[in-house]
């Protein structure tokens, strides 16, 4: 089934054993100078263990002026060499291959970042970063051309073998191709050719220092998806004058800052939604083309390959959810695969604050070595109450390690409240990791007991070494008078709650307004009243974008800063700006207003077991990005 993305195919001078990749993604786990950290290079060596074709490590800054990120790799000097060329030596110690990405922001940086202004070809701010860039000279443009050449002989001298040149998502070189942001009237501006004179120059410098034998890659966005900005027919030309100047392999993405959305897609975002400017590039080169966007499935993978639209799959966030994609598919258990739900909590969400990539479903992402899974060497009898995620993963990992383990669950069914996040529109991979952590346990062999609330008197008779509480939350109520006909968001997205045709939802964080997309997608009249400026704000932005643009879609009603006062039989009494008004009528009134954690348990086990752990929503509602990494953890200590 999957030979076509087990087969091997050649970028100039090196022989890729399969068609996966792992391409450049901000990870932001180097020291600040640029240098490798231990952390850096462990994260390398897992997906190279992992079986992927081509690794493409993150952009190397070819200048400290031209770091996106703080914690980014550079090549900008000689010193930084000996730390990446352990990375390399250590990838090949494993078999794998390793290509540097190398790359200059541009004005898609800030002072926070790099100390200075940033640099554009022509003054005018990324709609993202918002700082006014430094409109770049003639004599500047041929210093970071030099660079570029320099970057990419260090990268040799490192040991990779092969670079790809960042030309896309609105950076540097993008924003010289495009006349969305280079507006020059010199002969950097203007006409296609000239607004190629940069990249060209650059790769000619590149060549120049490396030699015609050491792999060169081309990064490009398909289309910017911005308005003004450079759409795949132009990409195409480009393309075709880039080959001819002797790039080896060409990768094509989409978006600029302005189209953010588009570099890192939410699960919104169809699954290989980008394959299609890929295969227009394909049509006018003969160099391999590699595809990228949302492509999570290996099946997926080798469908567009053998349909003839790239001849390479790059999956980057499928490679941080699960690093041993390849070698799971390879003999056949895709099943085995813990999958990307597209969430973007720990990847884009932590990327967004500068903060070191985490992943939802991975919590070793990142932290490789400090959370490796070793056998006990004391075996226990560990009890673990709910059958959320946090619950879900501590049982895995505990049962993994060699420990007797044994999950009540006081409902029916594994998920716990995550699993209710699965239903609106756009959410339904969510379930996904649900499917995999039941495999897992079953795997492990956990004894699950669903409908079986753990309980004192079950701890006191059974007598386990270790109790775990990962009982999560409940809805927090509402404090208003006249609301007893309200129901929760929780009994509605479980289908519990009977709802009429004109809904009301207090409460319009992350769950409320999810709830109202699923609602209004259902043929229902909902109206949103929060507290605060805005709903969804919890929400990561990529995913809050395409919600909002659901709601406004659907015609859902917002009130904004509005406090519910009553709920009556006539609709809701509001408080906006001082006034008070009545809005309705309503057949269903539903409440988001918050979780509060549930942990009754806790006060009843103190003093009575040995060791007593409390994870999760439990301990504190938060995100399940931080439930199932405390899941895991507590699966390790114990
Ligand atoms: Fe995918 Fe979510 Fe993990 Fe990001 S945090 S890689 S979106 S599962």
């Amino acid at each position: 089934m999957l030979d076509n993305i087990f087969s091997p195919i050649r970028i100039g001078t090196v022989e890729i054993p399969n068609r996966l990749v792992v391409p450049a993604m901000v990870m932001n786990y180097c020291n600040i100078d640029g240098t490798a950290t231990e952390r850096y290079i462990a994260y390398h060596e897992a997906r190279a263990r992992g079986g992927w074709g081509l690794i493409i490590t993150e952009d190397y800054a070819v200048d400290p002026k031209g770091k996106g990120f703080p914690n980014i790799p550079g090549l900008w000097n000689d010193s930084q060499i000996e730390g990446h060329a352990e990375l390399t030596r250590r990838i090949h110690d494993i078999g794998g291959i390793i290509f540097a990405q190398i790359y200059h922001a541009g004005r898609q940086t800030g002072a926070r970042v790099i100390g200075s202004q940033p640099v554009a070809p022509s003054p005018i701010p990324c709609p993202s970063i918002r700082e006014m860039p430094h409109e770049l000279t003639a004599v500047e443009i041929k210093e970071i051309v030099e660079k570029f050449g320099d970057c990419a002989l260090r990268a040799k001298r490192a040991g990779f073998d092969g670079i790809e040149v960042h030309g896309g998502h609105g950076y540097l070189i993008a924003q010289f191709m495009s006349s969305y942001s280079n507006k020059r009237i010199d002969e950097y501006g203007g006409a296609l050719m000239n607004r190629l004179r940069f990249p060209l120059e650059i790769l000619a410098n590149i060549r120049l220092k490396v030699g015609s034998d050491f792999p060169v890659m081309f990064r490009i966005s398909g289309d910017e998806l911005v308005p003004g900005g450079r759409t795949i027919e132009e990409t195409k030309a480009i393309a075709m004058v880039l080959e001819e100047d002797g790039i080896d392999a060409i990768h094509v993405s989409a978006g600029t800052y302005g189209s953010a959305y588009a570099i890192a897609p939410p699960a919104a975002v169809g699954h290989g939604w980008i394959t299609g400017y890929a295969q227009e590039v394909r049509k006018v080169v003969d160099i391999p083309v590699v595809t990228v966007g949302r492509i999570t499935d290996p099946l997926l993978a080798e469908a567009i390959i053998a349909s003839g639209k790239a001849d390479l799959v790059a999956m980057g966030r499928a490679s941080l959810a699960d690093p041993d994609l390849p070698n799971k598919a390879a003999v056949g258990r895709c099943e085995e695969i813990n999958f990307c739900i597209g969430c973007m909590q720990g990847c884009m969400g932590m990327i967004s604050l500068y903060q070191p990539a985490t992943c939802l479903v991975n919590p070793t992402l990142g932290r490789e070595d400090e959370m490796r899974i070793l056998p006990t060497k004391t075996k226990k009898r560990v009890f673990i109450a709910g059958a959320g995620p946090a619950g879900m993963e501590a049982a895995m990992v505990a049962a993994k390690r060699g420990h007797e383990v044994r999950l009540f669950e006081k409902s029916g069914r594994l998920g716990g409240q995550y699993y209710l996040a699965a239903f609106p529109p756009a959410k339904g991979e969510i379930a996904a990791f649900i499917v995999w952590l039941k495999k897992q346990l079953a795997d492990t062999g956990v004894s699950i007991h669903l409908g079986t609330e753990l309980t004192e008197e079950i701890v006191s008779r059974e007598r386990p070494d270790v109790v775990v509480i990962a009982t999560g939350s409940t809805p927090a109520p509402l404090n208003v008078p006249g609301k007893g006909h309200a129901v929760t968001a929780h009994d509605v997205l479980e289908g519990k709650a009977a709802v009429g045709r004109r809904v009301a939802i207090i409460g319009g964080g992350m769950i409320g307004a999810e709830t109202a997309n699923h609602l209004a997608h259902h043929g229902k009249r909902v109206t949103i009243v929060e507290m605060l400026p805005a709903v969804a704000r919890d929400e990561q932005d990529h995913v809050r974008l395409f919600l909002l643009k659901e709601l406004a879609e659907k015609g859902v009603t917002i009130y904004v800063h509005a406090s519910v006062i009553e709920v009556s039989d006539d609709g809701l009494v509001i408080e906006r700006g001082g006034r008070r008004e009545t809005i309705g009528p309503f057949d269903t009134v539903v409440t988001a207003v918050g979780l509060q954690p549930r942990n009754e348990l806790q006060s009843k086990l103190e003093g009575k077991v040995d060791r007593l752990l409390t994870i999760g929503d439990a301990a504190g509602v938060r995100k399940a990005l931080e439930a199932v990494a405390e899941g895991y953890r507590a699966g390790l200590e114990i």
